[in-house]
């Protein structure tokens, strides 16, 4: 069995939180609140990204670093036009 991976929640001060994917190279933004219930990975369905099989949970990681959102802000839409 898969083990869910646990990775840190960023409050970005818009209300959203960004996970940092490593598969996809991008901040993913989820909507609080931060619980223990498994998420749906934001990865694209199509790829190869282990976190669309397992999803994940989040872990608060408190306020985000002006440079995380501000790098999170700047990324480019993903090929389907999503930000996330
Ligand atoms: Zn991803």
């Amino acid at each position: 069995m898969p083990v869910m991976p646990l990775l840190p929640a960023y409050r970005h001060p818009g209300g959203q939180l960004l996970v940092w994917c490593k598969y996809c190279d991008r901040f993913h933004r989820h909507r609080p609140p931060i619980t223990a219930a498994p998420r749906l990975a934001h990865c694209p369905t199509n790829g190869d990204s282990p976190y669309t099989r397992t999803g994940y949970r989040l872990q608060d990681a408190g306020d985000a670093p002006a440079e995380m959102i501000k790098a999170a802000d700047r990324q480019e839409l993903r090929p389907e036009g999503r930000q996330w």
